[in-house]
């Protein structure tokens, strides 16, 4: 056992203030800060556990319920009171599409969750798959249900600050800031389900990041909408280029409100907004403190606007909330064993290790870009290796900082595919434990693949 003073001395990184040389680097700093010491802060270790999920987004959440399944004592830790993250805290109003024009193939835990969310909009017809529309605080209660029925315990308000290595290779244990200061828990395999990727870059993984980072945006709702109005009058998308939306763009009256507007009802009166694009860095605290202001400016200018070229609908509707999450689409991709490319894509490539099978289309949020769809039917392997991070290894990746190139990105980031990347990677976690001694590269994928098609999953 390593005294208190040497396991403060291992810690891989601790934000702000860690020793590594490449501490500076992975935290994201502009330049080297100065440093100061917690040498005589003591850090008190709040148990063991077999698996760790940090991050309660949708792919945080499957990785716990299918690690918790799996029969692995799990945590689930999450910065935020809730779960579901973009999909929920984030306020994004829709599932992508759940089936590839012609069938489901997000599957398994996917597919549960999915069917349980639609109780929430009960306007939304039964049998429709794609691009339902979400009520977050439904979506966020049936997450919270199957992940306390799966047997795993959750921890909010509780935010991922360093990482303990005793080895190169291996997370022993991580730092979480909570109202108790910092905490340590330790854990046989990690699951980074932070979007950010937080865990495996502070525990010396190589990540990937654009020098353009795809926009953010923060979502918001507007209630007291009038909803036979909102229904019945002009399409409002930003995708029908005859919305009135682009008059109010040219008036120049509304410098914030962009040709960006997916707006979908998420209840009586309550209309939801995925709308404004707005530039951040994630990983940059300062960055998204202010894009949240510049959010919150940017939803009152889209009320107005909305006011002004949709009056039945939006004469007296007001902003009933903004997201408490900056909506994230880009940020660090971390390197697996494997990484998935455009090209794959397009060869809508199969694979001997795949998990799950993805069709969504290459969507990237950048001036210019042209989207790129497949056809009816068309879809693609994921293969285990983009969540096994090279280097590590006892930690998995899952959802939106899994190992894919840039383009590739544009695809697999949305909540389907993060759904199920999470529940292979939950799965793979309590397989490691059982099979090589929590070594996540070395476990059996002919198994893994028969428990998870055992459990629903689809893919060749
Ligand atoms: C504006 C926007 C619109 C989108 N539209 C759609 C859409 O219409 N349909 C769709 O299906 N997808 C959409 N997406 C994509 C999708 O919502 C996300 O990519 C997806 O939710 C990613 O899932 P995830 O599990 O990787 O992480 P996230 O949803 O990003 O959740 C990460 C969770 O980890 C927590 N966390 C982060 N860091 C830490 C830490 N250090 N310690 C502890 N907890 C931490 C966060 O609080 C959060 O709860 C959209 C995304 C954005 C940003």
């Amino acid at each position: 056992m390593s005294s208190r003073r040497t396991f403060i001395k291992q810690m891989g990184a601790l934000a702000a203030l860690s020793s590594l040389p490449m501490a500076s680097h992975a935290l994201g700093w502009a330049k080297k800060p100065e440093q100061l010491s917690l040498k005589n802060l003591p850090i008190g270790v709040e148990g063991s556990w077999d698996v760790i999920v940090v991050g309660g987004g949708p792919s945080g959440c499957t990785a716990a319920i299918s690690a918790a399944r799996e029969g692995a004592r799990t945590l689930l830790i999450e910065a935020t009171g809730q779960l579901g993250g973009m999909g929920t805290a984030g306020m994004v109003p829709a599932w992508c599409p759940f089936s590839d024009g012609e069938k489901i193939i997000y599957r398994g835990l996917a597919e549960k969750i999915f069917n349980a969310s639609k109780h929430g909009v009960p306007h939304e017809p039964k049998e429709k798959l794609d691009w339902v529309n979400i009520n977050p605080e439904y979506l966020m209660r049936i997450y919270e249900q199957m992940v306390n029925q799966a047997g795993a315990e959750i921890l909010y308000f509780s935010r991922l600050a360093a990482v303990i290595k005793n080895a190169d290779d291996r997370v022993d244990a991580i730092v979480v800031a909570n109202k108790r200061g910092l905490t340590a828990f330790k854990a046989k395999v990690f699951v980074d389900a932070t979007g950010d990727g937080d865990l495996c870059a502070w525990a010396g993984a190589e990540s990937m990041k654009t020098d353009v980072l795809q926009d953010s945006t923060l979502c918001f709702s507007l209630a007291n909408v009038d909803t036979y109005h909102f229904l019945h009058g002009p399409n409002l998308h930003s995708d029908n280029k005859q919305s009135p939306l682009y008059q109010a763009i040219a008036s120049g009256k509304f410098p914030l409100v962009t040709g960006h507007m997916c707006l979908n009802l998420v209840g009586p009166g309550v209309v939801q907004f995925n709308a404004g694009h707005i530039h951040a860095d994630s990983t940059d605290p300062w960055s998204v403190s202010r894009a949240m202001t510049v959010g919150r400016d940017t939803a009152e200018e889209y009320l107005l606007a909305l006011k002004e070229i949709a009056p039945a609908a939006f004469a007296n509707a007001f902003v009933v909330k903004t997201a408490s999450l900056l909506g994230v689409r880009d940020s660090r991709r971390i390197v697996g064993d494997y990484i998935f490319t455009g090209d794959d894509w397009r060869a809508r490539r199969q694979f001997e290790d795949e998990i799950g099978r993805n069709c969504y289309f290459i969507d990237v949020h950048k001036p210019g870009h042209v989207p790129t769809h497949y056809g009816k039917g068309d879809s693609h392997g994921i293969p285990y290796r983009c969540l096994t991070p090279k280097g590590l290894r006892n930690v998995l990746t899952s959802g939106r900082c899994i190992s894919t190139d840039e383009e590739a990105f544009g695809s697999l980031r949305v909540m389907p595919p993060c759904l199920v990347t999470g529940e292979a990677a939950g799965m793979a976690a309590a397989h490691a434990i059982r099979q090589t001694q929590g070594d996540v590269h070395q476990i059996d994928v002919k198994r893994l693949r028969q428990r998870l098609k055992e459990e629903g999953q689809y893919f060749l």
